[in-house]
């Protein structure tokens, strides 16, 4: 039960780094739920957006693309960034930031929108066409992390829930009930208890919150078509998308901060509403994501803050943190990633 890297979480943070790092070096994976992918990874409404999160975020989640793409995870859908007359200075700051990057941002003026997107009220009077914009298959992706991982020697511990972080010269001694393992290295991938684990290895929180986000399935007459773009409202009150079956996924992109857990979305009265479920996204004060080892603590890494696009930028974040934990130069080749713009360094100054 000795390891040279223990990942506390196997969401899909835990995973991914897991499954990059196995193999280079020993590594377990300990996971507090019976099952991994119960929380923020089971939850998502399972899109890949260039422009999702911003332009600081935005080179993780283009550099994820040909992983995603090869391995057949994603699904051409395209997004439209909708605005009314409230929203058109949203619109064109949406667009602005995004001028001179990779990210293919088209507009469109109300007739063609209304082209693409049936029943549309007149009100909409423009949009901003995303064409790069995706589907994920989360469940098949967090899978064959897991899959990969374990292929590649790391241990896999479910129902453990680490409630005791100590060092012994030099090393981690991490307990849950009777049991307990070792390590070297501790990365802290518990999403939503990322401070906790932080507060039991005696350091310092970044300051997560934790914010709900509901999702909600409607049936809609005529019904949605699943290939229907995803349609996001410029100054964020709300985006859907058609599923299979003709449904509707909606979020009304609520953020009602809460303490970490399993959360639950609160009583709607929505005629039609065949299911809902809420999901909690985690960040920290500047919304980035925090790759790196702690700057009290050489020891102890932070993969934590992953918002709302921890799915889309997993296989670029993965590779990142395996470089940086393997001690190699912290880039992703290739890529305009700058583990500088991730480092916990920038929450402590
Ligand atoms: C409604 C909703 C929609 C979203 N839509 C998208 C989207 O379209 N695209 C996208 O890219 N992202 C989306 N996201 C964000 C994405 O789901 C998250 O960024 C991502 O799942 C975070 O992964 P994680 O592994 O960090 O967290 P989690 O999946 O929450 O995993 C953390 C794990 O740590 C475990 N843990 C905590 N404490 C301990 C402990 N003490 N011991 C052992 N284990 C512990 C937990 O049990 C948990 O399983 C969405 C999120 C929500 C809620």
């Amino acid at each position: 039960m000795s390891f040279d890297i223990a990942i506390i979480g196997a969401g899909m943070a835990g995973a991914s780094l897991a499954a990059e790092l196995a193999g280079r070096a020993s590594v377990v994976l300990l996971e507090g739920e019976s099952q991994p992918g119960y929380h923020a990874t089971g939850r998502s409404a399972a899109f890949w957006s260039e422009s999702y999160g911003g332009p600081a975020v935005q080179p993780l989640t283009t550099a994820s693309h040909a992983f995603l793409a090869e391995g057949g995870f994603i699904a051409p859908r395209g997004a439209l960034h909708i605005a009314d007359d409230d929203g058109l200075g949203e619109l064109d700051a949406f667009q602005a930031a995004f001028e001179g990057s990779s990210v293919e941002l088209n507009r469109l003026d109300a007739a063609a929108l209304a082209v693409r997107v049936h029943g549309l009220k007149p009100r909409w009077r423009a949009a901003v066409e995303e064409p790069s914009c995706a589907d994920i298959d989360v469940a098949g992706l967090h899978q064959a992390y897991l899959k990969a991982a374990k292929q590649a020697g790391a241990d896999v511990y479910c129902g453990a829930r680490i409630e005791r972080i100590e060092r012994d010269g030099g090393r981690w001694r991490l307990g849950w009930a009777d049991d307990r393992v070792e390590a070297s290295l501790l990365v802290n991938a518990a999403g939503a208890w990322a401070d906790e684990i932080a507060a039991l290895a005696g350091l310092a929180p970044i300051g997560i919150r934790p914010l709900r986000r509901t999702m909600i399935q409607l049936a809609t007459i005529p019904p949605a078509p699943p290939d229907m773009p995803l349609v996001v409202e410029a100054r964020g009150r709300f985006y859907f998308k058609g599923e299979a079956g003709g449904k509707l996924w909606l979020s009304p992109h609520d953020e009602t901060p809460e303490p970490p857990g399993d959360t639950a979305p609160v009583e709607l009265d929505v005629a039609a509403l065949e299911r809902k479920w809420a999901g909690q996204r985690s960040f920290v004060a500047d919304r980035l994501p925090v790759y790196g080892f702690d700057p009290a603590d050489a020891a102890f890494f932070w993969c934590a803050g992953q918002g709302g696009f921890g799915i889309q930028t997993a296989p670029a974040a993965a590779r990142l943190c395996a470089s940086l934990l393997l001690g190699k130069p912290g880039s992703v080749p290739g890529t305009a990633i700058d583990p500088n713009t991730y480092s916990p360094a920038r929450l402590r100054r």
